[in-house]
């Protein structure tokens, strides 16, 4: 296991960073959650919990924690909640499209156990939350702006005022796959996911000094979301020309389609590893399926 605080703004915002040392994981990849102002941004995974517990005890003074919101209900995001709130009494929100997927936990695959913890998610309390959140001093207030797509019930922060955004999921650092597949609880719909970045964008226009905190990224600006946009727009493009190509030349199986332009936009084809671990949850055939799925003129 490893652990990692990053500090933003002179302090006032902290970044708890966890990644799991798991010998078979081949690809690191680290799960955050961000705290201002006594507000902690999501939970982290089931398998942060000893360092978790060990990071919310020792930290005291103005970051206190006094409560935690969670973006979505994945488990990487949701997984610390049970000893957030059974240890240290910290009263757990979200809005009520993540609520019921928390009420029971859930089980999930070998793949995320090796990166999220064994356990799976555990049963959690979540209360509903509808309006704005303020933090303890007062100093921000944040509205709760849906941004679905990367699961059903994802929800942003943001303080206009000061600037600052929460996005859990929102953004990913690049578009090479999707969940979905076989995957019964995780599906992504590449055509939401731009569109909730696209209204994230638009209502923050003007907002030069905008501070958006990603989970598995960090920290990024309006910039960085107008290229995963571009980055989306191209490959859509590319998978419909590229479909209509191998229909006009014959095609017909949807399958078969779907390899052959996985094959044509990224030079290594398929992420095997990836693919055969996840069992087809994680793709890039999902990715093509998604961007097929949505059509041109919408
Ligand atoms: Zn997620």
């Amino acid at each position: 296991m490893g652990t990692k605080i990053i500090p933003y703004n002179n302090g006032e915002i902290l970044e708890w960073r966890w990644w799991s040392d798991n010998k078979l994981i081949s690809f690191q990849l680290f799960a955050s959650c961000f705290l201002i102002d006594g507000l902690l941004v999501d939970a982290n995974a089931p398998g942060s919990e000893l360092d978790l517990r060990k990071w919310v005890k020792n930290i005291g003074g103005k970051n206190h924690i006094n409560s935690c919101f969670l973006t979505h209900f994945h488990e990487d995001h949701a997984g610390g909640a049970p000893i957030l709130k059974e240890d240290f009494d910290i009263p757990i929100y979200a809005t009520p499209l993540t609520i019921p997927h928390l009420k029971n936990g859930y089980k999930y695959r070998f793949y995320r156990k090796i990166y999220w913890g064994r356990s799976g998610q555990k049963p959690v309390d979540v209360e509903p939350v509808k309006g704005p959140i303020i933090t303890k001093s007062g100093k921000y207030s944040f509205e709760l702006f849906p941004m679905p797509g990367h699961s059903p019930d994802l929800t942003a922060l943001i303080d206009k005022k000061n600037q600052i955004a929460f996005v859990g999921d929102a953004i990913m650092y690049k578009y090479g796959y999707t969940f979905g597949g076989s995957s019964p609880d995780l599906y992504e719909d590449i055509s939401q996911i731009y569109k909730s970045q696209k209204s994230l964008y638009k209502i923050t226009e003007g907002m030069d000094n905008l501070q958006i905190f990603v989970a598995h990224v960090g920290m990024i600006n309006r910039n960085f979301v107008a290229e995963k946009m571009k980055e989306i727009e191209d490959l859509h493009a590319k998978a419909h020309k590229i479909q209509k190509e191998l229909i006009d030349s014959g095609y017909k199986n949807q399958n078969k389609i779907v390899k052959k332009i996985v094959k044509r936009i990224w030079r290594k084809g398929e992420l095997f590893q990836f693919k055969i671990l996840s069992m087809g949850e994680i793709s890039r055939a999902n990715l093509v399926a998604t961007l097929l799925k949505w059509s041109l003129d919408t």
